[in-house]
């Protein structure tokens, strides 16, 4: 494990002051850290918006179907110089382009949001508590009750893996002679997913006061927040939050901005970037609860998971668990897609596909798939709008809630083109750290490409064995699903793949 180096954590951060990854800036920040050139070439070749900074247009799925291309045209036909972006995190306000500082430039209505309602834990849109009652409460009750509320409450994890919170901070807790840390995951860059953005926008305190009841509980000292470099606003809103607040007392917390890897958000390849390397993900184990941050003992949640902590505190465990379906608690939806008023949904977790577009205003045209978790979910047909969407019930549709980026596809769009859209996403943010991920993404772009531009589905015929190299073989989530938007289109919609050939698909 490489010794905790504070000229290390600088590497990125030097190098987009540079604003160039030219051989003297290199240089510079070379001298600077302390860290051998071709490693801070490496470092700045890694991240996306150090490689091409500027403005950028979104080219995800949920752009691609609301006009994303229309959109790129009108605008460089108008002398603007885009970058394509695998995804900008504004699914609900598609199709979105960014200016040079990553703020929304071009975009649609703001999204829909769940009405106020005292009795959501995270009721996006209520007031604020400054008191941060929840966390005096914890410090009145003690790390273990609270501990116990957190099990009662049977909160998992809200970035998609779903795990127990309870036993990552268990597990934390108990390294008494090492020292802790909590990072949150708020690097949001699953195509179709946007809710922890607007927590960060509204409840920032909500978040803040989860995230201090965790370093309470398992007695970090320091805690670091990784906001991806798209969120810019949403970066402002937490320093304001800090800001405004005094009851924070007793660590540290940074805050860490992404640059553009998606991959940073698997939560070691984060651990990684916040050291300032590239953000490849770590084999494991160890976990980051034994193994994290600087080697030491580390509590990674997500946005979410964090900004339910409070209500579970405050009102109790079993009350939490009671607000679930089959699986507890209440769940941030994003809803994006053909659907009427797109936007980030509390509901039931388990609630289904066609309660959740209700929620949304309804389907738009002719509902004909639907993703439920994200591009790593694949593709579902709408036999399955009644399924529960919990992690448990998905899982047995060979499908994933992951982080709940729901995207909805009406009977206008091409299945085939639709796999392909996701194919190239996943090309695109292939860390490249394990040949079948690296080859194997590339290999399912091009054969879609190939079938797509000649119509022959012989094209796809060793799909199967590519898609089963990737799971075997892949070192994180992303090598091991990045074949399923393909498999799953096919499996689902077999007439999308006969033999049509499509004048133009992609770029
Ligand atoms: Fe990187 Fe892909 Fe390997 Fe994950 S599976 S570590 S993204 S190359």
């Amino acid at each position: 494990m490489e010794k905790h180096s504070a000229n290390r954590e600088q590497v990125v951060e030097l190098l987009e002051a540079e604003g160039s990854l030219d051989a003297d800036a290199i240089r510079r920040v070379s001298e600077a850290t302390g860290v051998p050139e071709a490693d801070v070439y490496g470092t700045g070749r890694f991240y996306d918006l150090l490689v091409r900074p500027g403005a950028r247009v979104c080219q995800g799925l949920t752009c691609q179907v609301a006009g994303g291309p229309k959109l790129a045209a009108e605008l460089e036909a108008h002398g603007a110089k885009l970058h394509r972006a695998s995804c900008v995190g504004q699914c609900d306000r598609a199709p979105v382009a960014l200016d040079a500082e990553q703020r929304v430039w071009r975009a649609g209505e703001r999204g829909g949001i769940t009405p106020d309602d005292a009795s959501l834990p995270m009721n996006l849109a209520g007031a604020e508590d400054l008191d941060y009652s929840a966390l005096a409460r914890t410090r009145a009750l003690g790390a273990d009750a609270v501990l116990a509320q957190l099990k009662a409450s049977g909160l998992q994890g809200r970035g998609g893996a779903g795990f127990p919170a309870h036993i990552k901070w268990a597990a934390v807790r108990e390294q008494t002679d090492r020292t802790r840390y909590v990072v949150v995951n708020a690097d949001e860059a699953e195509p179709g997913t946007f809710k922890d953005r607007e927590v960060m926008l509204r409840r920032p305190h909500l978040m803040l006061e989860g995230l201090a009841i965790a370093c309470e509980v398992v007695q970090a000292h320091a805690a670091y927040i990784y906001v991806r470099g798209e969120f810019v606003d949403e970066t402002r809103a937490l320093r304001e939050a800090l800001a405004a607040t005094d009851k924070l007392g007793g660590f540290d917390i940074h805050i860490v901005n992404g640059h553009g890897a998606y991959i940073c958000g698997e939560e070691t390849a984060l651990l990684e970037s916040i050291e300032g390397k590239r953000g490849m993900p770590r084999l494991k184990p160890p976990f980051p609860t034994q193994v994290g941050l600087f080697g030491e003992p580390t509590v990674i949640n997500n946005v979410e998971t964090l900004a339910c902590v409070p209500d579970i505190v405050a009102r109790g465990g079993q009350r939490f668990r009671e607000l679930g379906r089959g699986e507890p608690g209440t769940k941030l939806y994003c809803l994006s897609g053909h659907v009427a008023r797109p936007g980030v949904y509390e509901l039931p977790l388990g609630v289904t596909l066609d309660e959740l577009v209700t929620a949304g205003g309804g389907y738009v045209g002719t509902p004909m798939a639907f993703s439920p978790g994200g591009a790593s979910a694949g593709f579902l047909p709408m036999s399955e709008r009644e399924r529960p969407m919990d992690f448990g019930n998905l899982k047995k549709a060979g499908t994933m809630l992951g982080s709940a980026g729901v995207v909805v596809l009406n009977d206008t769009v091409d299945m085939a083109v639709a796999a392909l859209w996701q194919a190239i996403f996943f090309e695109d943010e292939s860390c490249g750290q394990c040949a079948p991920c690296r080859l194997g993404a590339r290999w399912v772009r091009r054969a879609l490409d190939k079938y797509l531009k000649t119509g022959d589905p012989a094209a796809l015929e060793h799909l199967a064995d590519v898609a089963w190299e990737m799971d075997e073989g892949s070192i994180c989530g992303l090598g091991m699903t990045a074949p399923l938007p393909v498999t799953s289109a096919i499996q689902h919609f077999p007439e999308a793949f006969g033999t049509r050939q499509r004048a133009e698909v992609a770029p």
